[in-house]
Formats: C-alpha cells, sequence, structure tokens
C-alpha cells in the first residue's frame, strides 16, 4: 500500500532534497488558471519537493568571477534536468501502485498567463466552459507552502527550515490519498528583516506594498515584487535606457537598449544555459541576502563552517570602463565611444571575454 512515508522516501531517495504533502482540499478558493484541480479533477494530492540550489553555485557571483554556474546548476540545470527527473521517477512509482500521477516540474512556458498574473493575449482558448485556459500553471511556491514544506517569505520566496531561500520546487499530482503534513505557520522563518528589500538591486521588493492571502488556514502576506523591473536587473541590465555612449545592453525579450547595471560584468546578456542562464544579478536581494541573514540568526539547517559573505560586496564600475572603452567588445553592432574618451587604454579592468 502506498503511504505517505513511502512517497517520501521514494522522492528523497530519487534526488529531492527535502519533501512534504498537502492534500487537495487546501486548494479551495484558488485561482482558476493556478489550481490543480483544473488539470486532475480526481487529485487528492500534491507532493512537494525541494531541490536545494548549492551555496557553491552562488560562490562565484559572489566573489564577482564566475556566474555561469549559478545559471546552470542552480537554475536551469535543476528546473530542466534534474527535477524532471525526480519527479518522473517518482511519479512512475505511484503509478505502478495504480494511481495516477502527473510530474510537474517547470512546463510554465506554455501558461496562460504571464509571471504577473495577466492573461496573455490571443495565446489559448478554454476547450469547455467552466474549464481553465490551457496552460494552467499551478504556482509552485503555494503548492510547497500548502504541502508545509516552507513559508513564504517577504520577498515572495520559498523559505524552508532545510536551506533558507535556497530551493527550486518540483511538485507531482496525484489521485492517491496521502497523509498530509501541518501548513508551516507564517513568520516561523521570515522575521521581517528586510535584508532582501535592502539588496536587491532592482528595488523591485517594497518594504510595504503587499500581497494578502488566506492560505492554509493563515493570513498570508509577502511583498508585491515588482516583476518588469526584476525581469530587467535580473538578467543584468539597469532600469533606465543607455545614455550615448554606454556599452549596449539589449534585452533579450523586446530588443530595448539598456546599460549594464553595477551588478553585472557583462556588456549584454551572456547567452542562456538550459533554457535560462538569466540570472545575473544571482539573486542578489531574494536569495543571497536573505541567505546571510538566516544564517547569521542560525534559521538555516543546512550549517557551513565559514559563513558566505567573507569579503566585502564588489560593483562594477561602468561609468569609468564606459568612458575609457572604445568599442563594446562583444556586440555586434558596437558602440562609438564618447567623442571626449581617449584611445584604448594599455591595461583595463578585466571584464572582456570571448564573444557568443
Ligand atoms: S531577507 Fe528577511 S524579510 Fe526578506 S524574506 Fe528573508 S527573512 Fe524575510
Ligand atoms: S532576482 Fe535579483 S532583481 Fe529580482 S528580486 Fe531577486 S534580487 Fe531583486
Amino acid at each position: 500500500m502506498l503511504t505517505a512515508q513511502k512517497v517520501k522516501e521514494m522522492a528523497l531517495e530519487f534526488g529531492a532534497d527535502a519533501v512534504a504533502i498537502g492534500n487537495i482540499e487546501r486548494w479551495e478558493g484558488a485561482p482558476i488558471q493556478q489550481d490543480p484541480r483544473q488539470i486532475m479533477p480526481e487529485a487528492k494530492s500534491v507532493i512537494a519537493m525541494a531541490f536545494r540550489v548549492m551555496r557553491g553555485s552562488l560562490r562565484g557571483v559572489e566573489e564577482g568571477t564566475f556566474f555561469s554556474n549559478y545559471s546552470a546548476m542552480g537554475y536551469g540545470g535543476i528546473t530542466y534536468l534534474y527535477m524532471p527527473m525526480t519527479v518522473i521517477n517518482l511519479a512512475k512509482r505511484i503509478e505502478d501502485e495504480g494511481h495516477e500521477a502527473i510530474p510537474y516540474g517547470h512546463q510554465s512556458d506554455w501558461r496562460a498567463i504571464d509571471n504577473v498574473g495577466r492573461d496573455r493575449k490571443n495565446f489559448s482558448v478554454p476547450v469547455a466552459p467552466g474549464r481553465a485556459i490551457p496552460d494552467v500553471a499551478v504556482h509552485l511556491r503555494i503548492a510547497a507552502y500548502l504541502a508545509g514544506l516552507g513559508e513564504i517569505g517577504w520577498s515572495k520566496m520559498l523559505l524552508t527550515k532545510q536551506f533558507g531561500p535556497r530551493q527550486r520546487v518540483g511538485i507531482v499530482i496525484t489521485d492517491a490519498e496521502l497523509e498530509p503534513d501541518p501548513v508551516m505557520k507564517p513568520g516561523t522563518l521570515c522575521n521581517r528583516c528586510m535584508a532582501c528589500v535592502a539588496q536587491c538591486p532592482a528595488g523591485a521588493i517594497p518594504k510595504v506594498k503587499s500581497v494578502k492571502a488566506k492560505l492554509g488556514g493563515y493570513d498570508v502576506e509577502w511583498a508585491d515584487v515588482d516583476m518588469d523591473r526584476c525581469n530587467t536587473c535580473f538578467v543584468g541590465a539597469e532600469i533606465k535606457t543607455a545614455d550615448n555612449g554606454m556599452p549596449d545592453y539589449v534585452e533579450p525579450w523586446n530588443g530595448i537598449r539598456k546599460k549594464p547595471g553595477w551588478w553585472s560584468p557583462f556588456f549584454k546578456k551572456p547567452r542562456n544555459l538550459y533554457n535560462t542562464g538569466q540570472a545575473v544579478c544571482g539573486a542578489r536581494g531574494c536569495t543571497r541576502a536573505c541567505m546571510i541573514a538566516m544564517e547569521a540568526r542560525g534559521a538555516v539547517d543546512n550549517k557551513f563552517e565559514k559563513p558566505f559573505r567573507r569579503r566585502p560586496a564588489w560593483k562594477v564600475d561602468w561609468e569609468h570602463i564606459a568612458k575609457d572603452s572604445p568599442v563594446n567588445p562583444t556586440d555586434s553592432a558596437p558602440v562609438p565611444a564618447p567623442a571626449a574618451a581617449p584611445a584604448a587604454p594599455a591595461a583595463k579592468p578585466p571584464v572582456k571575454f570571448e564573444a557568443d
């Protein structure tokens, strides 16, 4: 017989770092486009799994010398490779026991709403009255919270006792009835220290403006994160358009030219890794600052001998670099230097790299 204990053992064996189970009743009142019952009307349980982001994958970003590891191994590799293998292997075992199971990693590319919940225009239509517009996108952080895996911090990130803000979430939706775990009381892990607010380079996490919801029997509140600001700064660009003569920075989604922010050493967004690779900001506020703060107050089970931040945080001086750089060495349309700019200097900060 399939038990919650057995399911959890299998999830850990297949590669999850933490697992918890929620019952489907906790989704009562969910928006139709995010409701797992729209995908499996007979669903009884949602199994939520955390896949840790290695603290080491953030090391190179922290030092300012190696950014790709976080985007590859801490982001895209987990989302598009490691997590799908785990959720599908767990779903197979559940189906071996005669219960249907949906291996749900990240299928958000086909969702009918964008990442702030707005309808995507002219994308898809419902197949019958009362049905959601395809694709439904189950809110993975909320699924994790409703399963008792952790709580939603002020930053909107899932915080767990095991890893703080350092994980991604995958789920299995199943018609197997499994013993649920208790929902974590809000405030258990997030103490509203606001380190995430102070260190987000986008200013995307407001101090006061919030989203409130009743979830799992609790009043839950998190910052109303400005995803447009985050999406720009996340890939390394500043919000405002580039001044003439500054390095260009082309946003991949709309071609608007921007300049790199002080949190990015790249003249333009590096190429994607595992369908992502855009995490140039290295989650400076919502993950790194939060992790540092949570570890400092002993709120994370995954302990380390040394603190994460060991040297002063760096900043790239783009004003100085731009004025002294005759061309952007990586852009197909080189940026002319300002009229008063000197010739190429003999020795510059080590910011150049091979073109894609
Ligand atoms: S940095 Fe502080 S306020 Fe922000 S999510 Fe983490 S614990 Fe909560
Ligand atoms: S990913 Fe970066 S820009 Fe976005 S909220 Fe986190 S710290 Fe801010």
